[in-house]
């Protein structure tokens, strides 16, 4: 009897490499049935930003070349998963599924809930691990609570079974090519139009797996040596590039980390250090992903309850449009808020002053931050984005404390002392054509402390 086709649904694994999803289909024997689902109607789903369906549209048409050249074709839904898997399932007469897990309270459900129906229905269902490299369920306090202090979950972390080596991608697919319905990826309408914003985007990046491949390559030849000292200097191009590769998929989190641990071998010095300060970053990412596991509500509700206090103030419309355009007068905060809009990223650390001064110098609530950069950056990712703009506001998990109110000149002061990147990203700046700030930054800081005494005092209060 001829082996049933098999589908394998492509998520946020865009890739042929390290993808146990795939090889699962393969090895099942029968014609392989490959799925992209665009789901913004299932429950409790966020829809993209703008920035990241320009990526997913590039990302997509990347992946579908790789399919094709191995013999698959790349079929797309658009609509509830709940509904396009069945009916695919039914179109193709398929007797398997198989997908990569993820990590979000609503996608989880939706996936548990397809599992339930296709089994019912007597298909085999199996997901796999190939987004972090220890399941959220996986590493836990003594209590068996989830951690909350980066450094002792990184510890235990390192002290759980080591991830599993990378899987090769496959060298040829038997492809299903019978008729089933699939969208035109064009019709998505993912990429802007009128106007066209994305012109930065394409200067900046190239999407697709085989430019993750070539700039983790990079990275590990080139900025190894440099990456513990430059990785803070926004003007250097010292650190890898990889977060929207990692958010997308499209390259293993297992690969990363396999090609590192090689390139340490036998390695001392500052290139020793390198290795593994990059490998703690990929540390941080797993510690978001689990964090969000935990707290579904990660974009939303304040980590540490108490901060539900917070007295903002009504919200200032001006003072966030400003922040948003680049355009309060403070270089730094102007550089990065403007770095992204051309290009869709911003450098860790700007990221971290322009939050900084979006809350606590312009007081206006970090989520307004958050959706921002939610519908701007490319990486955007439902953990990183979340857990960063919590552990800035500080009422996130091992935040960094409220009084840690970064003093935008002092910091471009010492990340871009020469001013390189302000003038990369901010060419008026020294002419009189550039805008006075719009706050004091003395004055702010202390409002913002003021402010945090009523979350502190009702923290005693409630205690
Ligand atoms: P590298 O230094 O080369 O680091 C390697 C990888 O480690 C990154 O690709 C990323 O996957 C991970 N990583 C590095 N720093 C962090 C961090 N602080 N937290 C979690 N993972 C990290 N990153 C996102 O991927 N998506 C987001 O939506 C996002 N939003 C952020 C919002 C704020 C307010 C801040 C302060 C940071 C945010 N970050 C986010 C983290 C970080 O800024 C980016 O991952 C980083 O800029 C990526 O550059 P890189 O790949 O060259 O980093």
């Amino acid at each position: 009897m001829a082996v049933t086709p098999s589908v394998v649904w492509f998520r946020d694994d865009l890739r042929l490499d390290d993808n146990p999803a795939l090889l699962a289909a393969i090895k099942h024997g029968g014609p392989v049935v490959a799925v992209y689902v665009l789901d913004e109607e299932s429950a409790g789903i966020r829809p993209y930003g703008g920035a990241a369906k320009w990526w997913l549209h590039e990302s997509l048409v990347s992946l579908s070349r790789g399919l094709a050249q191995l013999g698959a074709q790349l079929l797309l839904g658009r609509g509830p998963a709940e509904r396009i898997l069945p009916s695919l399932v039914a179109e193709t007469g398929a007797g398997a599924v198989y997908w990569n897990r993820r990590y979000g309270a609503a996608e989880r459900s939706v996936d548990a809930r397809l599992k339930t129906g296709l089994r019912a229905d007597g298909v085999e269902v199996a997901s796999f691990a190939a987004t972090l490299l220890h399941e959220p369920w996986t590493i836990a306090t003594g209590q068996g609570t989830p951690y909350s202090v980066f450094t002792p979950f990184w510890r235990a972390c390192q002290a759980a079974p080591p991830p599993r080596a990378p899987m090769d991608a496959p060298e040829a697919i038997d492809g299903w090519t019978g008729r089933a319905a699939t969208d035109d990826l064009e019709e998505w309408g993912l990429l802007p139009t009128k106007p066209d914003w994305a012109g930065g985007f394409r200067d900046a990046w190239s999407p697709g797996e085989a430019s993750a491949h070539r700039l983790l390559e990079e990275f590990l030849a080139d900025k190894l040596d440099s990456y513990a000292n430059e990785r803070d200097i926004p003007g250097q191009s010292a650190t890898s590039g990889l977060s929207p590769h990692l958010r997308w998929g499209e390259i293993s989190p297992y690969r990363v980390l396999h090609e590192t641990e090689e390139a340490r071998r036998g390695a001392t010095g500052r290139k020793a250090e390198g290795a593994t300060r990059f490998i703690t970053e990929l540390g941080w990412r797993e510690f978001a992903s689990h964090v969000l596991f935990a707290a579904p509500d990660l974009a939303t509700v304040n980590w540490r309850r108490e901060f539900d206090a917070f007295p903002w103030p009504p919200l200032n419309e001006d003072a966030l449009r400003a922040w948003q355009r680049g355009k309060t007068g403070i270089p730094i905060v102007d550089a990065g808020m403007r770095e992204l809009w051309r290009t869709g990223a911003m450098h860790n650390r700007v990221r971290m002053i322009v939050a900084s001064f979006l809350i606590k110098n312009l007081l206006i609530d970090w989520r307004h931050g958050e959706q921002w950069f939610w519908d701007t950056l490319v990486d955007a990712d439902a953990a990183n984005n979340a857990f960063n703009w919590q552990w800035i506001a500080s009422s996130g998990a091992d935040a960094a404390p409220y009084f840690r109110i970064f003093n935008p000149e002092l910091q471009a002061k010492k990340f871009d002392p020469h001013g390189e990147y302000i003038r990369q990203n901010v060419p008026e700046w020294e002419t009189d054509d550039y805008p006075q700030p719009i706050v004091d930054l003395a004055k702010t800081r202390k409002a913002a402390l003021a402010a945090y005494d009523v979350v502190t005092r009702a923290k005693q209060e409630s205690d």
